[in-house]
């Protein structure tokens, strides 16, 4: 074992380090910490010291886990023996002004740095909603970011990616090299059989105004509700971001009470655009029962973050889930769908807690990439809480909402998943065949983590499934 802590631009952290635990969890964004124990953390502090790390990890026999931004839910990052790599000082970020490419660290924080970065040069690249979540995950599983609806999956504007093999060597990856590991990067999530030191991002011009709407209504009229969204949303234009969330928000007697918000956020090119694209909201049959109505109130990047993060404590206790949402074809497809989703966002026992809906119609065909199953509609829950005590209630209940879903779920997303406790399709089963092919080539020995589920057997299958054929 060659553990010379000189020989690296960071440090390499052990368990018998006074920073022991800070290194292993410190920088996870979920207070539900897990206690599985690698066998060393090394924070790395070059791209050198990534190539470095896993020559080590290969000597000594370790499996090489991977943090960016630390932002799993089900910290994805903290695995049962081996090396963490933690790449948190990879946040370089610099732009091209020739291509329009934006070339960043894994560790950058997509809306607390690229966003900020890119507007001042009159860019834009649609990353994560959350400020504070790292590029590195969000990107490798799909990234359902800024009107993910309209300009696609942000993995699909990922021209290219840096990577450091399993032999530690460092290539470079895009359409015409290393093809493979490109594709790849685009949804392979967790089980990408390499570490991303570096993406290069295609961005778009910034778009010239920011409308939002947003409708209060009550629990009770969620199923009104929801059924004119199944009936609207195809028909409001794709510049518009439609997510509907159960969430506790100040209401005008006073306080807080959790509502069922409707909301459009118009990426306009001008004011007028934006205010005019969502129009179709004020269509609502049941808006003279709205708490509260907000119609196309000008907006801005800045203020929709900071939302987020008032959303979104950090280091609070979160469990969450999430389903693709099927079978909208009919009106009773519509009532079956809102019936089995009703309870996710009507019951949750959280004070903080939220769900979301986010559609994702008219589905667009996706690229040629390892992420390959959606829907036209997201759904997730979250439990958030700060007694660890709450643990058994909280997760029952995301069991059983998910579980009174099923008969509308076609799988789920890995960016809010967590397969220790539910496993879903993912990825369309050719995509998940190829994927296996490509991690067999360019990973042969296992030196890197695949997904952390209760059964590595038998994932990308919905457990029903698996349950029905035994
Ligand atoms: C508050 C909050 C808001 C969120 N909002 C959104 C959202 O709007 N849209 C969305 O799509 N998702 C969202 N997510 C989910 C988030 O995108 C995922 O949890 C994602 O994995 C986080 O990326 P990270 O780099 O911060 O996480 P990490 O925990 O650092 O990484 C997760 C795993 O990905 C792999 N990985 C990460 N970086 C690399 C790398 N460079 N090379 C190889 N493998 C790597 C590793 O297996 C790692 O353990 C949100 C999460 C939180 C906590």
């Amino acid at each position: 074992m060659t553990l010379d802590a000189s020989a690296f631009d960071g440090r390499l952290v052990l368990p018998t380090d006074a920073d022991w635990e800070q290194a292993r969890v410190g920088r996870v964004f979920n207070g539900r910490r897990p206690g599985r124990q690698p066998d060393a953390v090394l924070v790395a502090g070059s791209i050198e010291d990534v190539q470095r790390g896993v020559r080590l990890a290969k000597e000594n026999g370790w499996t090489v886990a991977v943090r960016s931004g630390g932002h799993a839910w089900a910290v994805w990052s903290v695995r049962e023996g081996g090396l963490l790599i933690d790449l948190g000082a990879l946040t370089d970020v610099g732009y091209d002004e020739e291509t329009d490419v934006v070339s960043a660290g894994p560790a950058t924080k997509g809306g607390e740095v690229l966003s900020p970065y890119l507007e001042a040069r009159g860019r834009f690249f649609n990353g994560g909603h959350c400020p504070t979540v790292g590029i590195g995950g969000f990107l490798l599983q799909g990234g359902q970011g800024w009107n993910q609806r309209g300009w696609g999956w942000a993995a699909e504007s990922v021209v290219a990616v840096d990577v450091v093999t399993a032999d530690g060597e460092l290539v470079h990856a895009d359409a015409n090299e290393n093809s493979d590991l490109y594709w790849a990067a685009r949804g392979a999530g967790p089980a990408f059989p390499g570490i991303v030191v570096r993406f290069h991002l295609a961005t778009r011009p910034m778009f010239g105004a920011l409308a939002h709407t947003v409708h209060g209504y009550e629990l009770e009229d969620f199923s009104e509700v929801m059924t004119w969204m199944y009936r609207a949303h195809r028909r409001i234009p794709d510049n518009v971001e439609i997510v509907c969330v159960s969430v506790p928000v100040p209401v005008p007697e006073g306080g807080e009470r959790r509502l069922f918000l409707v909301t459009g956020l118009a990426f306009g090119d001008d004011e007028e655009h934006a205010r005019a694209s969502l129009a179709e909201f004020t269509t609502s049959p049941v808006i003279d029962r709205a708490v509260f109505v907000q119609d196309a109130v000008p907006s801005t990047l800045a203020q929709q973050r900071e939302e987020q993060l008032r959303n979104n404590p950090e280091h609070w206790q979160y469990i969450c889930d999430n389903a693709w949402i099927d079978g909208e074809d009919s009106a009773e497809g519509i009532a079956a769908v809102v019936e089995g989703i009703r309870p996710v966002f009507t019951t949750n026992p959280t004070e903080h807690g939220f769900a979301i809906w986010m559609s994702n119609a008219p589905r667009r065909e996706l690229q040629d990439m390892a992420f390959s199953l959606h829907t036209d509609a997201y759904v997730a829950a979250y439990t958030v809480y700060e007694d660890p005590a709450d643990y058994p209630r909280n997760r029952d209940w995301v069991n059983e909402v998910f579980a009174h879903a099923q008969p509308v779920t076609a799988g789920q997303y890995l960016g809010d998943s967590d397969m220790t406790n539910r496993q879903l399709r993912f990825m369309a089963p050719e995509n998940w065949a190829r994927l296996q092919e490509i991690i067999a080539a360019r990973d042969p020995e296992g030196r890197f983590h695949r997904y952390l589920a209760a059964d590595p057997e038998r994932i990308n299958v919905n457990h029903w499934e698996r349950e029905e054929a035994r």
